[in-house]
């Protein structure tokens, strides 16, 4: 049986804007006052796990330790089949030290190149994910993960959304998540997937 989540304050701990945003809008409807890890000033962890799973409850854990509130953290990226994966965990860092994503998108589109990867949904399938964990000052935690199957599609389309979303098309879409609007890509989005499953167990 999960926990509820019983209020009234809830620590957002990411440092990334994008995501943050979102957590925010699927937030809304629960009338929850909101505190951000970046009001707050506290340090980004060392995301040092193997699996998202480990990366969400490295963040969420610290952000309860140095706040004493119940924090919600994310931890997500894309996996490019051809590329084994790559860059998955890591997508943060393809986006290089100014955090820049074109940077990333660029960087998948050479090394699909690289290999001669045809331009194909099935030769380019890509999956977004997404593991929200919630912890609370007395270290419970509770944690789900969401996913969004499409390709990479090269060259960016799109001014939405925020990350790679230029250059991801799901599927059954002709649009890229950057193409939908910010309620639309929630309805199908591993965050808003992942937010869901989250609402249901914790939430409700
Ligand atoms: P994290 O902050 O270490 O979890 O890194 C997440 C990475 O995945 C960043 O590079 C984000 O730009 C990217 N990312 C996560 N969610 C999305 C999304 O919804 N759309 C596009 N890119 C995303």
């Amino acid at each position: 049986m999960a926990r509820r989540f019983d209020g009234p304050r809830l620590l957002v701990a990411t440092h990334n804007r994008g995501k943050a945003g979102e957590i925010r809008a699927l937030l809304a409807p629960f009338g929850i006052e909101i505190v951000s890890a970046a009001d707050l000033g506290l340090p980004a962890p060392a995301e040092t796990g193997t699996t998202f799973e480990e990366n969400a409850t490295i963040k969420a854990l610290a952000a309860t330790r140095a706040s004493g509130l119940p924090a919600l953290a994310d931890d997500s990226g894309l996996s490019v089949e051809a590329l084994g994966g790559a860059p998955g965990l890591y997508t943060a860092d393809w986006e290089g030290p100014t955090r820049d994503p074109m940077v990333g998108m660029r960087r998948i589109h050479d090394e699909l190149a690289a290999r001669s990867i045809p331009d194909t949904d099935a030769a380019r399938a890509a999956t977004f994910h997404c593991v929200l964990a919630l912890a609370w000052p007395d270290e419970h935690l509770e944690l789900v993960h969401g996913t969004l199957e499409g390709r990479f599609v090269w060259p960016p389309r799109g001014a939405g959304g925020h990350g790679y979303d230029p250059c991801f098309q799901p599927k059954g879409y002709a649009r890229t998540t950057a193409e939908l609007g910010d309620d639309e890509k929630n309805e199908i989005s591993h965050r808003g997937r992942a937010f869901r499953l989250l609402v249901e167990a914790c939430f409700r």
